[in-house]
């Protein structure tokens, strides 16, 4: 008999998996992937950037495994309200935790829950058309907007607020998120890092993209850039001393005429937010690196802003049912292995860092363990999942449906936006019609 795996969550490091398992078992395995939304492919559509359309090309290798025959996708399943990890563990021969960090790590600071502070995976969330986001309504009258962090999340939170409207027309933001930027006065956006120009996160391309837009300025001091990348190995160092040249090159440019200015302020640490119920500022602290870590001088200083943005990293929660390292906020695992058929892959396993690729592995090394622990498949798999979800009443999506959603939304987009995207859940299964009802099959 087949082995019959469950993966929970279709974003990259699922499908990653999925593919993985279907090379790795040839033949002798069924996939099927549980995903809480009615929409595939996780960050991929609610996490990479709106205007960075060709990264979001990777979803059409995922649509080729999603078509696979031992490859089906339950859409709109949430585990924890449709059905528990228990019974998936009784209906699968193995389950693999590929749930992803979809909430935001806190600063820990005074002043967190102002109305007005804002971490990236809600804002991401809402200017990507995320259900759970759609509603957020940023506090956007403001003139200048605060992001905390020195990642490639804070470099893309920046640039969507400060591109045009005509820069953005051929992305995929909602129209309630590109209308509310646009009427938003934002004038400043300013990129706190706790580290220097050289510990900063941001890739190059990334980095490179603030310099060349149509009415923002990147404004870098000079004095806080050192002349060389230091002691590192030499592919770190061409990295880094890409950065520094494209930093350096920002520190020489003049705003002129553009309306829009992103602040990259190195060496300076949030310690209090400020205002009263809602916030109005933000106080932060000069540091100075101590063995790589930034401590505090002492000196603070104050900037006006209306929003905060903190963009420090996601966090996974734990999913009932399954082991959870509090601290590390990830499921424990020996690289992947859990416990006893169960798995975990990408973030959940080794926490937020990495680009979309880098999942791949984690999803090689679990088909592996996969096919070396389990050997022959004993359990129901997908007939008994079917069951469950159908005596529960379950509004299950298959993946053709999800093509009838990803049609319509393409339909519904104005040249050059490659897609207007469905924000609500009513709206997608209206979409799919009654056929969703109970029903899992393609
Ligand atoms: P990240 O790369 O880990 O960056 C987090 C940033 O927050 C770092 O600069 C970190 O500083 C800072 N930070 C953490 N705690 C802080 C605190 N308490 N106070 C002040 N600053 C703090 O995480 P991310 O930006 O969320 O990105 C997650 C992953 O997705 C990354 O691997 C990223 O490259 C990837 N991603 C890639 C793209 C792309 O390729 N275009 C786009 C988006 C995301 P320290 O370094 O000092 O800890």
């Amino acid at each position: 008999m087949p082995i019959s795996v469950a993966i929970v969550g279709s974003g990259p490091a699922g499908f990653y998996t999925a593919e993985a398992l279907v090379k790795t078992l040839d033949g002798g395995v069924a996939v099927d992937i549980v995903e809480r939304l009615p929409t595939p492919f996780g960050l991929i559509r609610a996490g990479v950037a709106p205007d960075h359309q060709t990264t979001k090309k990777v979803a059409r290798s995922f649509e080729k495994t999603a078509h696979r025959p031992e490859i089906r996708y339950f859409g709109n399943v949430e585990v924890g309200r449709d059905l528990t990890l228990a019974e998936l563990q009784e209906t699968h021969d193995a389950v693999v935790l590929a749930v992803g960090a979809p909430f935001d790590r806190a600063l820990g600071i005074p002043g967190e829950d102002k109305v007005g502070v804002i971490g990236s995976a809600a804002f991401v969330g809402w200017y990507n058309a995320h259900p759970d986001f759609a509603d957020l309504d940023p506090r956007l009258n403001t003139e200048a907007v605060a992001v905390i962090g020195n990642g490639n999340v804070a470099i893309d939170i920046a640039r969507v607020l400060v591109k045009t409207a005509a820069e953005m027309a051929d992305s995929d933001i909602p129209e309630y998120a590109q209308r509310a930027i646009e009427r938003a006065p934002v004038k400043d956006v300013y990129l706190f890092g706790r580290r220097g120009p050289i510990e900063a996160k941001f890739t190059n391309v990334e980095l490179r993209e603030m310099g060349v837009l149509d009415d923002c300025a990147p404004v870098v001091d000079a004095a806080q850039l050192p002349d060389a990348a230091g002691e590192m190995s030499d592919r770190d160092r061409r990295l880094k001393e890409k950065n520094l040249a494209t930093l350096q090159e920002f520190a020489t440019q003049d705003v002129g005429e553009r309306r829009k200015r992103v602040h990259f302020r190195f060496f300076t640490s949030p310690v209090e937010i400020l205002g009263g119920e809602t916030v109005e500022g933000l106080r932060l602290e000069k540091t100075r690196l101590e063995g790589g870590r930034a401590v505090g001088t002492g000196e603070t200083f104050e900037i006006a802003c209306g929003l905060v943005i903190p963009a420090v990293g996601y966090r996974s929660v734990a999913v009932a049912g399954a082991p959870f390292d509090e601290a590390n906020a990830v499921v424990p695992s020996d690289d992947g292995r859990v416990a006893p058929g169960l798995y975990a892959v990408g973030w959940i396993k080794r926490g937020p860092s990495g680009v979309i690729a880098t999942n791949r592995p984690d999803g090689v090394a679990v088909a592996e363990y996969i096919r070396d622990d389990i050997g022959n498949g004993t359990k129901p798999g997908r007939a008994a999942l079917e069951r469950l979800l159908e005596e529960r009443g379950a509004q299950v999506v298959g993946f053709a449906d999800w093509k009838k959603i990803e049609e319509a939304e393409e339909a519904g987009a104005g040249a050059p936006a490659p897609r207007r995207k469905f924000f609500r859940i009513a709206d997608m299964l209206k979409v799919v019609g009654t056929g969703a009802t109970r029903r899992s099959a393609d």
